[in-house]
């Protein structure tokens, strides 16, 4: 069997396993990836063809980002669960939606379950390395944390939309403003479809890393311990099977598949092996379509910037713990599926006295929708199980949720018709899942016997064996977790290259 050698090998091409790898000399460090290397001129060519011939945005994006590898397919993980990720070069990172906040103060000084191991000031610089990496803008009056770049017309959101809602402020969006060109980054042009789009300015793997040392096609099935010490690890390229020792290993393979490399192995006996795979958090989604009287500028920000709703993004309580919200007024203009909301049909089509165009214009220019991430919190049981073959997911207590969601929606309704909102409609989407494709919390780095990580993302019971991405984190409130998967591995990475 041939064998390589490298001091660090990384597992997983995505953000987390790139930003470790990156605080290395590639020469140093391996990092081995089971998908293929991303064409992405030809597969966006492709994807866009499917959109003109009017196939679904969704079906458009997972064939874009599907490996032609045979090993590497996704199931749908469960009767609930309806989270996707990507096993091309680069992962789910190249598929990425771009929203990105930083997790509330609230969740790091929280108790309840899990809680974190570092607090929001340990993570402040690695937080700002990260926003720099990934080209995030930002609002400077951003209420948790002043972001690293500026988000022009952002000051103009919070403007329009204070009299309803006073402290909002614009979310994190890793879209490339003013660098036309610049690693193969395009200039968005505000369309708001990121993931399949040529004009995407929306930070990549391939787009924002300089040149590393990756292996492609090359799955890691195992990983070989002599006691408590990882030696090196089992690889599958399709044709073979071949060893790589390393000194040390980082395990970046994404929230799922982290734990099940992980379950594959045989694992020293001072792991916490009953806590790998659990605790498995994501988001449920709930949207609002709203009205404020004044008419609002869409198209004055570039692309798909978020207005962070304070007021709403907040903690509930429910039967099963706390659970954090994360509301964001959408800066796009109106889905199509929601024209009818944004425009009065009845009074258009009124052969009597139809609307005026003016008053036509005035009554859309007032519509906006929330859109909300419900926290599916620890307290909630879900799991990866490890024991199929297949990626599955164990939906744990979440149908106890959907109540409990339900009545935080009529809450949140409440809020905003009591700050002058209408709101004109609402979709209940977790009624029917969650799949925020967000698989935090499954190798679960906290401050508690439940930890399988120390506070250095060390797994507990080895010598050398660390791990990177949503699965670190022991809790995610309700916040998309790339910003943190980012700033976590870049913590990593200056940690390991010191050490
Ligand atoms: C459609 C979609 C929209 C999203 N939108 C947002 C958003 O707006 N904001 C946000 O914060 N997050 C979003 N996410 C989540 C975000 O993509 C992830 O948090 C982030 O990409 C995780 O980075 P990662 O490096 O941990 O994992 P990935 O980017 O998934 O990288 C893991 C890599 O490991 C490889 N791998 C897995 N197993 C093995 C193995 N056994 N051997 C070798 N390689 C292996 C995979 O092929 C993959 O390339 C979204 C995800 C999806 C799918």
């Amino acid at each position: 069997m041939e064998t390589l050698h490298y001091p660090v090998v990384v597992i997983g091409s995505g953000f987390a396993g790139r930003t470790v790898a990156d605080y290395f000399d590639p020469q140093d460090c391996l990092i081995l990836e089971r998908g293929e290397a991303l064409d992405y001129g030809r597969r966006l060519e492709v994807g866009e063809g499917l959109l003109k011939q009017g196939r679904p945005l969704h079906e458009a994006e997972s064939f874009v980002y599907r490996s032609s590898l045979p090993w590497n397919s996704t199931p749908r993980l469960s009767e609930y669960n309806y989270s996707s990720y990507a096993f091309v070069g680069g992962g789910s990172s190249n598929w990425w939606g771009g929203k990105c906040s930083r997790i509330s103060e609230h969740v790091f000084s929280s108790r309840e379950c899990l809680p974190w191991a570092l607090g929001g000031d340990d993570l402040r610089a690695w937080y700002e390395l990260a926003e720099k990496r990934l080209n995030v803008s930002g609002d400077p009056a951003n209420l948790e944390g002043e972001p690293v770049n500026s988000m022009p017309g952002a000051a103009y959101w919070r403007k329009a939309l204070s009299p309803y809602l006073a402290s909002s402020s614009i979310y994190n969006v890793a879209l490339n403003f003013g660098r036309e060109g610049a690693n193969g980054q395009g200039v968005c042009k505000g369309r708001g479809a990121c993931a399949i789009c040529h004009n995407d300015a929306k930070a990549r793997p391939d787009n924002i890393f300089r040149e590393l040392n990756i292996l492609y096609g090359s799955q890691v099935v195992e990983i070989e311990f002599e006691g408590s010490v990882a030696r090196g690890v089992l690889v599958f390229n399709g044709k073979e099977i071949f060893r790589v020792t390393f000194d040390r290993l980082v395990v970046a393979a994404n929230g799922l598949e982290t734990p099940r490399v992980l379950a594959r192995s045989d694992l020293p006996s001072g792991v916490r092996r009953d806590y790998i795979g659990m605790f498995y958090q994501d988001h449920a989604h709930f949207s609002m379509q709203c009205r404020i009287p004044k008419p609002i500028a869409f198209r004055s920000l570039g692309g798909l910037c978020h207005l962070k709703v304070q007021e709403l993004s907040k903690f509930f309580e429910t039967a099963l713990g706390t659970v954090e919200v994360g509301a964001l007024a959408l800066t796009h203009p109106p889905h199509p599926d929601d024209l009818h909301l944004a425009v009065p049909l009845h009074k258009v089509f009124d052969p009597v006295n139809p609307i005026g165009r003016e008053e036509l214009a005035e009554y859309m220019g007032g519509f906006f929708e929330v859109y909300c991430e419900f926290e599916i919190p620890p307290q909630a049981g879900l799991r990866v199980d490890l024991n199929s073959d297949e990626p599955r997911v164990i939906d744990g207590r979440y149908a106890e949720l959907i109540p409990e969601f339900d009545l935080m929606a009529k809450k949140m309704a409440d809020i905003l018709l009591r700050r002058g909102v209408e709101v004109l409609g609402s979709k209940h989407w977790y009624r029917n899942g969650y799949g925020g494709h967000h698989f935090c919390g499954t190798v679960n780095m906290s401050d508690s016997d439940q930890s399988v990580l120390d506070i250095d993302c060390k797994l507990i019971g080895s010598e050398n064996v660390y791990c990177a991405g949503a699965a670190v984190i022991p809790r995610a409130g309700g916040v998309a977790p790339t910003l943190t998967v980012v700033a976590l591995a870049e913590r990593l990475g200056s940690y390991l290259s010191a050490v």
